[in-house]
């Protein structure tokens, strides 16, 4: 581990069980699992998951896992994929003990299916991609045999050979597996195990014109692997028997074991790679690692900690059966870790000018404010006060009913850290909308309490105008706005209109850093926010990560 990150997953779950008993018996020696991402987009939340039960179990095992690119597609994969998956599973906190691709096993992959044809286990049809998906058969009706079924071991070398070699088109043959057409799981009805593709593919270029199929390549990549414990999603259940079957047919160097867990649903979330792409590639977002978006590298522009999201999966835990998770649970997980970690600060996002007119125009003062409520080890910063202030818009009501607590005409109100303020006179522009404030302090006050016990209830943020750092906020909310997005008959019916609020008037107090350093703060009253990957000097940006309560929680009951 790089660090202590993801320390808390060691929570117990029928996997861990399940290897317990391997270790017992003594049928495994040391555990070794692998995180086989297929790169042909970025990961979301719910590869964090799979990655976080991979690379935890083997950690907290003394094993190894592995970081194999399941690339046997070779029209979708990509180098920025790679990339991309890399830095995102390292930067979760974890190492991995080797890194292949499945396509440096293509070489022995060709072997073995050369022994299953020797064997007279698989053979190459010559039926069109119709003709195989017809005579299949349905989940009621058996498949029928192919007229090319019975082909002579020879003859069946010899044209897997011919396509090896470039001799045929896409789609004149395929080999298939020798299993049974009449077997009611229709995985095992003569499973296709190559294709011919005439494609470019990243890792082995041109070399290749035949490709493996997933159900081939996995088991055995497994094997060459050592992988001890292939954990995968619910959906491979049926796939099982012919992971099986493959291994039981072939001398491999090690024998792993299938299992699987239920996949991550997260509400209000696609995770889905390919409906990920559709959002990027018709502009609903600026990216894969748009704020919005719950692939890692959103989140992580977002402001997420790695932290959070390793807390988050342990949280949600690992079963057999398939169900949604509230989105409530990766936001308290993220607003849990943030509330630790997070530097406060004040900032204003809608400002409202306030003149102080009985404090001197030439002077200013500093308050001492505490980084972090409970850790003194974050030290102090000065917060500096003038006549000229900002506050939020929000924290002012021209006709406030009784139990409004912040300022209103001829109501006072405590400024955080510094003093009591009363407000005098509401500015107005031509067109009667609020321009400033023009309100008084109470000397007395200074620190925020008065000497004659007089009661304020509310604390309102604010920022010195002449102190100020002018910048822009990115308030973000959830891309989609109904529970299940990929539900819908088109997700594009759920999109959030108001995900994203751009707030360009912002100020902060100067003790914010601009230099590109990503910080976590926490801005009094108003939630966490970091600074954005395009943020600058000149022209700050930042983005809200998470507001400090559940605003939704609201609006859920009413839906
Ligand atoms: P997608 O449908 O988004 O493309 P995938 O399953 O095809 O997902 P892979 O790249 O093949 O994506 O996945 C790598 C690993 O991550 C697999 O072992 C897969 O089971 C696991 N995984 C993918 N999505 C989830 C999820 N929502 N929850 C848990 N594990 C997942
Ligand atoms: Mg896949």
């Amino acid at each position: 581990m790089s660090d202590d990150s993801a320390e808390s997953s060691e929570t117990s779950n029928f996997i861990r069980d399940i290897i317990d008993a391997d270790l017992a018996s003594g049928k495994v020696e040391q555990v070794v699992t692998r995180f086989p991402p297929e790169p042909n987009g970025y990961l979301h939340i719910g590869h964090a998951k799979s990655i976080c039960l991979n690379f935890g179990v083997a950690r907290d095992y003394g094993g190894l896992c592995n970081l194999r690119f399941d690339d046997t597609n070779p029209e979708k994969e990509e180098q920025e994929y790679i990339d991309s998956i890399r830095r995102d599973v390292e930067w979760l906190g974890f190492e991995w003990h080797s890194n292949p691709f499945a396509s440096d096993y293509f070489d022995r992959l060709y072997a073995w299916a050369v022994d299953l044809i020797r064997q007279g286990k698989a053979y190459v049809d010559s039926q069109s991609a119709d003709e195989i998906r017809t005579n299949r058969g349905t989940l009621t009706e058996p498949g029928k045999n192919s007229p090319y079924r019975e082909r002579s071991v020879e003859e069946n070398l010899q044209l897997f050979e011919d396509m090896k070699n470039d001799r045929y088109a896409d789609g004149e043959h395929v080999l298939r597996a020798k299993i049974d057409m009449a077997s009611p799981n229709i995985n095992m009805r003569d499973p296709v195990l190559y294709r011919i593709l005439h494609a470019t593919h990243h890792n082995t270029g041109d070399d290749w014109v035949i490709y493996p199929l997933y159900d081939f390549t996995h088991g055995l990549s497994d094997a060459i692997e050592g992988v001890t414990h292939s954990l995968c999603t619910l959906e491979f259940e049926d796939h099982r028997p012919l992971y099986d079957w493959i291994l039981d047919q072939l001398d491999t160097p090690s024998r792993p074991e299938q299992t699987e867990f239920a996949r991550l649903q997260l509400e209000y979330s696609l995770t889905s790679k390919r409906k990920l792409n559709q959002m990027v590639s018709e502009g609903h977002v600026s990216g894969w690692d748009d704020p919005r978006m719950l692939t890692i590298s959103g989140m992580r522009r977002r402001g997420f900690t790695p932290e959070s999201i390793v807390n988050f999966c342990d949280m949600i835990g690992i079963t057999k059966k398939n169900s949604t998770i509230e989105m409530g649970v990766l936001e308290t997980a993220l607003r849990d870790d943030l509330n630790a970690r997070a530097v406060r600060r004040m900032a204003v996002i809608n400002p409202l000018r306030v003149v102080i007119e009985n404090y001197p125009e030439d002077q200013e003062e500093f308050f001492e404010g505490a980084n972090h409520p409970q850790n003194p080890d974050y030290g102090t910063r000065q917060v500096p006060f003038s006549r000229e202030i900002y506050i939020e818009r929000d924290d002012f009501m021209e006709d406030a009913p009784r139990k409004f607590f912040r300022l209103s005409p001829g109501r006072e109100v405590r400024l955080r850290f510094a003093y009591y303020i009363t407000c005098k006179e509401v500015i107005k522009d031509a067109n009667g909308e609020i321009e400033s404030l023009v309100c008084t302090y109470d000397p007395a006050s200074r620190g925020g309490s008065s000497p004659d016990g007089r009661k304020v209830k509310g604390t309102i943020h604010w920022v010195s105008a002449r102190h100020a750092v002018a910048a822009t906020v990115n308030l973000y909310d959830r891309l989609f706005d109904s529970p299940n997005p990929g539900a819908a008959a088109d997700f594009h019916t759920a999109l959030n209109p108001d995900s994203k609020i751009v707030m360009d008037q912002a100020r902060f107090e100067p003790a914010i850093e601009l230099t590109g350093n990503r910080i976590a703060y926490q801005f009094e009253r108003l939630g966490y926010f970091i600074s954005d990957y395009d943020s600058t000097v000149e022209r700050p940006l930042f983005n809200r990560t998470m507001t400090l309560r559940d605003s939704w929680a609201k609006v859920e009951k009413s839906l």
